[in-house]
């Protein structure tokens, strides 16, 4: 039961049992829910009440209720189409938004303390301060809606293992605005914020300060479902997020349980990847520690020249990682390594030298946060002997073949 001043309008988790009561001062509301386990409600005499129903597959019947602030009262339609993607991507997704109602609430100018914000039925889109926004109007739309699974179905533990539920929104949000709004995430871009990397399983009130709650259980939260993806493909892991859902929805699932399902669907073990990105607080990185190069002669006695490049695993592990090798004569190599066997020396002889090396030149590595020190040219290294003692774990030798020698 909600009572509020006569003027006013309010919304809620859940529907109305009986229409408002009406006194001589007063309004009084009556809100029920079922299968909820939070319940939010907002008023004020400014909004402008639309509502429209709507179904799709996995969408049985929905009353969406928009609380707008007068200065969108233009974008109705934005907020119902963003709505309505993404309740329809993520049922399609995931599995079925089971509730009869969904209600956006838009906050006033200077409302944004309020503003982006999930509750159980009822999300808060952001505060209207232009009455022309950006799509940023939808993307708020679009990742609250995303909660209505994580935070509000799945229900894991919001605080202690926050990355359950941003992560995994923030992962779907990026899913639907690029399906519906062409909008490409910037993941590797993105990688480059996460300076300072905690594990994901810290409780939120201990991730420390200037924004590393929000880098690490957003950003790289996101970045290592992504990471996950880029391994086992993007069919697989439609799977695996439907499985976990549905295995684990009013459940309050945690970390592992999410890694029982990746493990089960994709029959691997995960818990080096585990280990080092979600219980760790690893990114990727990987570094062209040195390159030298003396002249020697190949195998059927050319001239040619020799040429070492040092390769340095500093953080988390990769499968395959991609590595560019050019030469003074224009050719290039790439190659393909294995991160989890450690640092690698490639050993390449052809009748140039190197003239530098990138790692990961196409950008490719979601989890890589320095890329800094992906590149080297030949001319540059001045450390090497002195690196190169440092002990490696790996060598490798690796001759070009099918070059002209
Ligand atoms: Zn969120």
């Amino acid at each position: 039961m909600i009572k509020v001043p006569l003027g006013y309008t309010v919304a809620a988790t859940g529907f109305p049992t009986t229409p408002p009561v009406e006194e001589k001062l007063t309004k009084t509301y009556h809100f029920y829910a079922d299968d909820v386990h939070d319940f939010a409600w907002a008023a004020s005499p400014n909004f402008l009440y639309v509502e429209e129903k709507f179904s799709a597959p996995g969408v049985p019947g929905v009353k969406i209720k928009l609380y707008l602030d007068p200065l969108h009262k233009e974008l109705k339609s934005r907020y119902f189409q963003a709505a309505k993607k993404a309740l329809t991507r993520y049922s399609e997704w995931y599995g079925e938004y089971p509730y009869s109602t969904l209600s956006i609430v838009v906050p006033p100018n200077g409302g944004n303390g309020a503003g982006g914000m999930e509750y159980p039925t009822l999300i808060t889109g952001w505060a209207a301060s232009s009455a022309q926004p950006s799509l940023e109007l939808e993307r708020v739309i679009v990742h609250e809606i995303g909660h209505q699974w994580w935070y509000g179905m799945a229900a894991s533990n919001e605080f202690e293992e926050a990355w359950l539920d941003e992560g995994f929104t923030s992962y779907a949000e990026d899913k639907v605005m690029e399906r519906e709004y062409g909008q490409l995430p910037s993941l590797a871009i993105e990688a480059t914020y996460v300076t300072h990397p905690v594990a994901l399983s810290t409780f939120s009130w201990k991730f420390g300060p200037n924004g590393r709650y929000a880098d690490n259980v957003y950003t790289r939260g996101k970045l290592v479902l992504s990471a996950i993806e880029q391994q086992i493909g993007k069919e697989k892991m439609d799977r695996v997020l439907k499985v976990y859902f549905q295995r684990y929805k009013f459940k309050h699932p945690n970390t592992k349980n999410f890694q029982s399902v990746l493990e089960g669907v994709t029959k691997q073990s995960w818990s080096g990847f585990f280990e080092a990105y979600v219980y760790g607080g690893m990114m990727s990185d990987y570094a062209v520690e040195g390159i030298k190069t003396h002249e020697t002669k190949s195998p059927d006695g050319k001239a040619a020249y020799e040429s070492d490049v040092l390769i340095r695993k500093l953080g988390g592990p990769w499968p395959s990682v991609p590595v560019r090798f050019h030469f003074s004569d224009g050719t290039v190599k790439d190659s393909v390594w294995d991160s989890e066997s450690g640092d690698m020396l490639y050993k390449l002889v052809h009748t140039a030298p190197v003239n530098w090396v990138q790692v990961d030149p196409l950008h490719t590595l979601v989890l890589e946060s320095r890329q800094i020190n992906n590149y080297m040219k030949t001319d540059v290294d001045l450390k090497w002997g002195l690196r190169l003692s440092v002990g490696l774990q790996k060598l490798i030798e690796t001759l070009i073949s099918g070059l002209a020698w």
